[in-house]
């Protein structure tokens, strides 16, 4: 069996990128090693927040504007296209500030964030935040409110993107690619455990699991997985209106009525265990944002592995030696929101050679010495 291009991964990645090729009529294979959405794509906590994080503002603020810009696309699209309600919602958010260190470090972004069009940022002392949120403690000094940011639900986001793309000629594969064939500097195919699949482009999407493909490569691609852990929670009503957050601590009400609060970071290899010390560590910040939230009843913990390069950016564009080859991860704690502007860059460069997004920060060679 042959096909134009074969995508490694059936994360948010490997399914924006496949959809977008698909709706410009370039129907792809995709293959997944497990099941399609059920790594960090399917258990994130789905924040879209793409005034703040690492890189932001810097080189990561553009490619940010542009994930929030297609979320909104594609809560129509997809939506229409399959039934299925991906969840996205606008909503604001409060990032708090418990010490003067957090609260300058939270002013430093404002005056850049109240340039962002499309958005209200703003100061807000601790008893307006609590008018935002009745339970917000007592010990906050007070936080920045963005209004315009907005949360979506991973897994049925990559579920209608896939469904979406079958619908327009995509085949999702099951199997574990192992390697790539080449004649000379072209690519030609992948390799599987059983077998190999012709092509004439390859887009690795592999998530954490980038680092694998130095070795199909021949170039060294500094991708490591970071663990992180979400608390779903029975929390006392009313729900959380907005998104709460405390430097890498978050909570809200989600759709399933679930207080969901997290997260972790962790350096645990390929681990995607919970532990009961990342429930401790969550809870204890959960109940330091929002006192109240101590009765909150454990319903169900997760743990996934965010893709995270040495650098902390995308590695995202051609991969270089090799012609055909595109590589597109690196999306850390931010992933869900890059995710489809990331498949849309490489649905472009595929296509055209171009694309409107500056990625010369990005490059996947960027590693060799
Ligand atoms: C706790 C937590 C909370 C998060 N919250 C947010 C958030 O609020 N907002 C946000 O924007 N982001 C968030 N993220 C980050 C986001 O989830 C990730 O950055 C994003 O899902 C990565 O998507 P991906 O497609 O690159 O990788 P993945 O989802 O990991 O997909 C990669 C896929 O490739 C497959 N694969 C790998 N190797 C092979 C192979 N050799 N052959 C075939 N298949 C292969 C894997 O099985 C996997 O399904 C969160 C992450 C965590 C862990």
């Amino acid at each position: 069996m042959a096909s134009d291009v074969v995508i490694v991964g059936g994360g948010i990645v490997g399914m924006t990128t496949a959809y977008y090729l698909a709706r410009a009529g370039v129907p792809s294979v995709v293959i997944e090693r497990d099941a399609i959405g059920s790594h960090a794509s399917g258990f994130a906590y789905g924040g879209l927040s793409p005034l703040s994080g690492f890189g932001i503002p810097g080189p990561l603020a553009e490619i940010a504007q542009e994930g929030m810009r297609l979320h909104r696309e594609l809560a129509g699209s997809v939506g229409e296209e399959t039934g299925i309600d991906i969840d996205f919602r606008v909503r604001s958010s409060l990032a708090l500030a418990f010490t003067d260190s957090d609260a300058r470090r939270l002013q430093g972004a404002l005056s850049w964030q109240q340039r962002q069009p499309g958005y209200t940022a703003r100061w807000v002392d601790a008893s307006e935040a609590r008018r935002i949120e009745s339970r917000i403690s007592d010990e906050a000094l007070g936080a920045v409110s963005i209004e315009g940011t907005a949360d979506v639900e991973p897994y049925r986001l990559v579920l209608a993107l896939t469904r979406a793309s079958e619908r327009l000629g995509v085949t999702v594969r099951h199997g574990r690619v192992t390697g790539l064939r080449r004649d000379g500097r072209r690519v030609t195919g992948v390799l599987l455990e059983r077998g190999s699949l012709d092509c004439s482009s390859v887009v690795l999407g592999l998530g954490p699991w980038s680092g694998e493909a130095s070795a199909w490569l021949g170039v060294p691609i500094e991708v490591r997985p970071l663990k992180g852990q979400i608390l779903r929670l029975r929390a006392p009503d009313p729900p959380v209106a907005c998104s709460v957050g405390w430097g890498h601590n978050y909570a809200t009400t989600k759709p399933d009525g679930l207080l969901w609060a997290g997260t972790t970071e962790e350096e645990a290899g390929f681990d995607e265990e919970t532990t009961p010390a990342a429930r401790d560590e969550i809870g204890a910040a959960l109940v330091r944002m929002m006192p109240a939230m101590a009765d909150a009843q454990l319903v169900h913990q997760t743990a996934c592995l965010r893709p995270l390069a040495s650098d902390g950016l995308l590695l995202l564009g051609r991969v270089p030696g090799i012609d055909g080859v595109y590589m597109a991860t690196g999306g850390g704690r931010k992933g869900i929101l890059f995710g489809p502007a990331m498949g849309r860059v490489i649905a472009d460069l595929i296509l055209s050679d171009t694309t409107k997004v500056a990625l010369d920060a990005f490059a996947p060679g960027r590693f060799a010495r």
